[in-house]
């Protein structure tokens, strides 16, 4: 049994100004993988792909993969980017058949310059090459938005279960097994899908109402006789695509009747609960008045995480922990590469009038002026330990971490997410010894950064992605949706 596996990853915002070229992808810190470099890099790690190359060990079938590629999330990717990333997944397929079928695991919100349905036409290209009869399993992002292209081109789609996004792995384990039960004969999948107009606000996350109870729901349906998945896709809020928003996918063994009903049953609950999905994030004031007992007090700089497509160099975080003068403060981290040459230029120790971030949108500044002291220059990478992502490597690059007062900013060439403790560790600082750190990010961190957190705040500094829906201007969107229309 041979099956072809790839990825090319994008989580698109149309309301961010980082575009996304072909490079994003070939200079991604996640990398661009090619053929058995696919599985030498991603065995181990907590993803998708992970989970398809232990499936390989565990059933006995053969790994045929194309290339696997994932750039950090930024604006819709550009159209020649798009046709060059499709175009050698789809030669790649072509000169690996016969293949026995496909496990891709995709992200599945990615848009297009002039396309909404990244995924939708990679599984087109994938689906002509394949036919109609051979398997296709894909597993997805919890922030999928997923489209009836989607479903209509793929066998089998499991978004992953949790945010933090730590059962990736789990998932792609899942479809293997699914995948090899359904070449064997031993099950007749069968898909049905919901989407619910609801656009679900990235505060809600494990550990919390009404995430909880929704995925307690579809938990309940897979113990079901007959249901193989039953899962919850919230979707991806910052794309003005036709389909963003939250669908559900119910697969079970040839009964399409059941899966309809479930799917519905699953969409109804969720949408019963509609009042509950209301942006959650704090102001700084907030905060400065509901600290009780000992830190780290993380600060989660929620709006603009990187890992939602924004430019991560607002500077309010900056801003408030220095007006507010704390001490033993950390902020993890601003992208700014113009400040880090600057600051090489000023030299180790040297102190050097910084204008640090604000610099890719106005709705991210303005820059703050400040005398800044250059307590370390180094190239900042790591591989993360920790239970998101688990094995994969982080590429800031050459970083400086600056001084002002008491408070310590690590400014960066690359923009990413900060959701591991290792970003602080490999900057020669403990986490758990600061009293303050902030993080650009807006719910991963949780996993890595609660166990040892005082206190965790989610936090609302401006910047050009609001985690209300109502502040941005949706054209494309369909109507009428909550929390934008009265439903
Ligand atoms: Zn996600």
């Amino acid at each position: 049994m041979r099956l072809a596996t790839g990825n090319i990853g994008h989580e698109s915002s149309t309301f961010t100004p980082v575009p996304t070229p072909y490079e994003a992808f070939t200079e991604s810190s996640r990398g661009f993988h090619r053929g058995g470099e696919v599985v030498e890099a991603m065995r181990g790690t907590n993803t998708g792909c992970g989970g398809f190359i232990d499936g390989a060990v565990e059933y006995g079938y053969e790994l045929v993969p194309l290339v696997w590629t994932f750039a950090e999330p930024s604006a819709p990717v550009q159209a020649d980017a798009w046709v060059q990333l499709r175009t050698e997944f789809l030669q790649r397929l072509e000169a690996a058949m016969p293949v026995d079928g496909a496990l891709l695991d995709l992200h599945g919100a990615m848009v297009l310059e002039g396309s909404q349905d990244g995924e939708g036409d990679l599984l087109a290209g994938v689906r002509a090459i394949l036919g109609p009869d051979r398997p296709i399993f894909v597993t997805l992002d919890h922030h999928a938005n997923i489209s009836d292209a989607m479903n209509a081109l793929s066998d089998v789609i499991i978004p992953c279960d949790t945010y933090p996004h730590i059962d990736l792995g789990e998932r792609g384990f899942e479809a293997a097994g699914l995948i090899t039960q359904t070449l064997r004969g031993e099950i007749a999948p069968c898909m049905a899908l919901r989407r619910l107009p609801l656009l679900w606000t990235a505060g809600n996350a494990n550990g919390t109402l009404p995430f909880d109870s929704v995925m307690a729901r579809a938990f309940a349906y897979e113990q079901e006789p007959g249901i193989l998945t039953a899962s919850v896709a919230p979707g991806f809020a910052w794309a003005d695509i036709t389909d963003a928003g939250t669908t559900t996918v119910v697969v079970t063994d040839g009964d399409s009747e059941k899966a309809e009903t479930t799917a519905s049953g699953l969409a109804e609950d969720i949408f019963s609960r509609r009042a509950q999905f209301s942006p959650d994030l704090l102001s700084f004031e907030h905060v400065l008045a509901q600290i009780s007992g000992s830190g780290p007090i993380v600060i989660a700089d929620a709006q603009d995480n990187p890992g939602g497509g924004s430019p991560g160099d607002s500077t309010g975080v900056l801003r408030a922990f220095i007006e507010h003068d704390l001490q033993d403060a950390l902020i993890l981290t601003i992208c700014d590469p113009e400040t880090v040459v600057r600051a090489q230029a000023a030299g180790h120790g040297s102190e050097f009038d910084a204008e640090i971030g604000g610099k890719s949108a106005s709705a991210q500044g303005p820059s703050v002026s400040v005398r800044a002291t250059v307590e370390k220059l180094v190239n900042l990478e790591f591989v993360i330990r920790g239970p998101m992502y688990t094995g994969v490597t982080q590429k800031f690059g050459p970083t400086a971490l600056l001084r002002i007062g008491g408070v310590r900013v690590a400014v960066t060439s690359n923009r990413l997410q900060v959701f591991s403790l290792e970003c602080a560790r490999a900057l020669g600082i403990e986490p758990a010894t600061q009293q303050w750190i902030a993080v650009k990010s807006s719910n991963h961190f949780r996993a890595a950064y609660e166990p040892i957190a005082g206190q965790v705040f989610r936090v609302a500094f401006p910047s050009v992605q609001s985690h209300d829906p109502r502040d941005l201007t949706y054209k494309n969107l369909r109507r009428p949706i909550f929390p934008l229309d009265s439903i």
